[in-house]
């Protein structure tokens, strides 16, 4: 059997985002496998979690035994489920997954069942700085087969406008949670007077509203027929989602910050949510991603893996293999990557006409070319677009 002799961390930022990829190698020539444990903003302290404590811990373990090795990092510190552990042993978990399918000679889908579906049905963005801008780039979407839009006014929480803010306030990211929430009705109102009935529309609240606010707008939102509206509440406000399913139709999406088991079981057993959508390596990697996949598939709940660009194409190939196989996928988040990924990741999963493919290689069918990945060094800096603010000055979830 072969066995583990090397666990490297690749740290990378091509599109001036921090990325985390793991190599594990074998003593078996030219046999390794590639998982990703981006957490973008908090990386070093992940790629030393991988190089101080978990590489001597699996050096020279049985590649094969995933499941024993998965249990075996997630205990070994005694205190578990947080996000930089969780992301350490998702890089670790993902690459042991792509050397078993190179071993099978079979893509990892193939492992888990084969495929319930040909192409991945995606969304993706659209953040505009005005009413024509976003339906300019929405149509420009659809021209391109893109069925599913994600359509925000500004960012998060929207655009800020003639703020009142206090002398001396700390500074930070400061926005109107009325504005939003105003905006963001007039914006669903204009983009289905303009773009039609048809296109499926999603919007990201990003935890920014008090659960009083967020109930209205799900209720003013559900005459634009959402395909569903995203992390309505903070992650430690799970028990408002009883109290919005019993008042809207709109249907929900959540758990892109969930890293606990805790965090999703009852959301789904009551069936407060409509998709759950974790951002894979921060619970763990693909081993738990799989189980969650499953346990939701009793539920009728369906999976919405968390995609942007601050999860690596390694780990939106594992998304895209897991979704193959999940006969509870729903959609998976796209935002496009730059010619230079495809370079640095070759055999990383493209869009053709409205879906995403990847090919049928053994494991994730996915590479690093590392020469390429080292002339795109990481910034370790201070993170500014989490420092979000109230017009008064309160610090709020970003
Ligand atoms: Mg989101």
């Amino acid at each position: 059997m072969p066995i583990i002799t090397d666990i490297k961390t690749i740290l990378t930022a091509p599109e001036n985002v921090n990325l985390i990829i793991v190599k594990v190698e074998t003593d078996q020539k030219g046999l390794y496998g590639l998982g990703c444990a981006t957490f973008a903003y908090r990386e070093l302290a992940v790629k030393s979690m991988i190089e101080n404590y978990l590489k001597p811990l699996l050096l020279n373990r049985n590649v094969h035994k995933i499941e024993d090795l998965w249990h075996l990092m997630h205990n070994n510190g005694y205190w578990r489920n947080g996000g930089i552990t969780n992301n350490a042993i998702s890089g670790i978990d993902m690459a042991l997954w792509d050397i078993k399918g190179k071993i099978a000679g079979l893509p990892v889908y193939e492992l888990l069942g084969g495929k319930s579906r040909e192409g991945i049905p995606f969304y993706q963005h659209v953040n505009g700085k005005s009413l024509s801008d976003i339906v300019s780039k929405v149509e420009a979407l659809k021209k391109q087969n893109v069925k599913h839009i994600r359509i925000q006014w500004g960012l998060y929480g929207g655009i800020s406008k003639n703020l009142n803010i206090p002398p001396n306030s700390e500074p930070g990211v400061y926005l109107s949670p009325t504005q939003y929430i105003l905006d963001t009705i007039n914006m669903f109102k204009h983009v289905r007077e303009q773009c039609g009935d048809e296109i499926e529309l999603i919007h990201d609240i990003h935890e920014r509203l008090m659960p009083s606010e967020t109930i209205y707008l799900a209720k003013q939102l559900e005459k634009y027929r959402l395909f569903y509206l995203e992390d309505p509440f903070p992650l430690e406000q799970g028990d408002w989602l009883e109290k919005l399913k019993a008042q809207s139709a709109t249907p929900i999406a959540a758990g892109e910050l969930f890293s606990n088991p805790s965090e999703w079981t009852s959301l789904i057993k009551n069936r407060y949510i409509d998709f759950i959508r974790v951002h894979i390596s921060q619970i763990g990697g693909f081993t738990p991603a799989r189980k969650l996949a499953i346990f939701a598939e009793q539920f009728n709940v369906r999976t919405a893996w968390h995609g942007p660009n601050d999860v690596s194409p390694v780990g939106h190939a594992a998304n895209v293999h897991l979704s193959l196989n999940s006969h509870n996928f729903g959609i998976l988040e796209w935002c496009g990557f730059s010619d230079i990924m495809y370079e640095i990741f070759p055999g990383m999963p493209y869009v053709k006409d409205g879906y995403i493919y990847t090919n049928d290689k053994p494991g994730f069918g996915i590479d690093i070319n590392e020469e390429l990945a080292k002339k795109y060094p990481i910034k370790t800096k201070v993170t500014k677009w989490t420092q979000t603010r109230l017009p008064d000055g309160t610090l709020v979830n970003p």
